[in-house]
């Protein structure tokens, strides 16, 4: 079947294209944020899978954020826009290019968001993981991580490069794209066609390319969406 993606805009397409616009803005990950990716990267940690729970976690929370704010008496209620979209999250995996995409409708992210919560660690279990680790030291990073968590950024496990897309929900926002190869700087430019909401490429490393694979994917989303309130779609299929 031939999609139109003209005609049918009340869906969240992962195959929507994003144009960037002004210059791009470099900037460094906050010192414990280095500390943690330095070691999330090089981790020999063998449950890397948990990565797509995390992302699917921190989507699912995006969409319950918008839910809480659209019924709620904040001032930012009444300044949500397409209020109407339907809210869920969409995966796609591309095994040619080795990427797994996630994208949901939620909340979305402003610039300052952006880089408060994927350039610091102000989140409770990174934090933890980072105090374990230098009570502990590197060589419990494994047992730490499996212990702790370490959220958004456990997709630098799997990932040489990752990508978000993000715009908020908020009236008058702007689209951003972030992106970053864990390293210790990331950047951040303004970019139009951004649907409302987040979505995250996952460049997967070679040795990582099985979560391109749409059936290993679908079975990973099974043993962790129970949890997840909104509608998970692998490929545009509900999974
Ligand atoms: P946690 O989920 O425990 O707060 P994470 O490291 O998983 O920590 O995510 C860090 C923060 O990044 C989240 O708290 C949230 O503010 C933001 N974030 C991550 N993913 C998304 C998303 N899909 N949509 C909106 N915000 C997100
Ligand atoms: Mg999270």
């Amino acid at each position: 079947a031939v999609e139109n993606q003209a005609e049918a805009p009340k869906t969240t397409s992962s195959k929507s294209k994003e144009t960037l616009k002004g210059s791009s803005e470099k900037r460094e990950f906050q010192a414990e944020t280095r500390m943690l990716l330095d070691i999330v990267a090089r981790s020999l940690y063998s449950d890397k899978e948990v990565f797509i729970r995390e992302l699917i976690s921190n989507a699912s929370d995006a969409l319950e954020k918008f839910r809480y704010l659209n019924v709620s008496s904040a001032p930012d209620a009444s300044k949500l826009l397409e209020t109407d979209r339907p809210l869920e999250i969409r995966l796609s995996t591309d095994k040619q290019n080795r990427t797994l995409t996630f994208q949901d409708s939620g909340i979305g992210m402003t610039k300052d968001e952006l880089t408060q919560n994927l350039g610091t660690i102000a989140r409770s279990g990174s934090k933890s993981f980072i105090e374990e680790i230098k009570k502990q030291g590197k060589d419990q990073a494994n047992s730490i991580i499996g212990q702790f968590g370490v959220g958004f950024y456990s997709a630098f496990m799997v990932a040489d490069r990752i990508e978000v897309y993000t715009r908020s929900s908020v009236e008058g926002s702007q689209g951003y794209k972030w992106h970053s190869d864990g390293s210790g700087v990331y950047e951040i430019q303004e970019a139009d066609g951004v649907a409302i909401g987040t979505k995250i490429v996952v460049h997967l490393k070679t040795e990582c390319r099985e979560y391109a694979d749409d059936e290993i994917v679908k079975n990973i989303i099974k043993k962790y969406s129970n949890f997840v309130s909104s509608p998970i779609f692998l490929n545009d299929e509900q999974v």
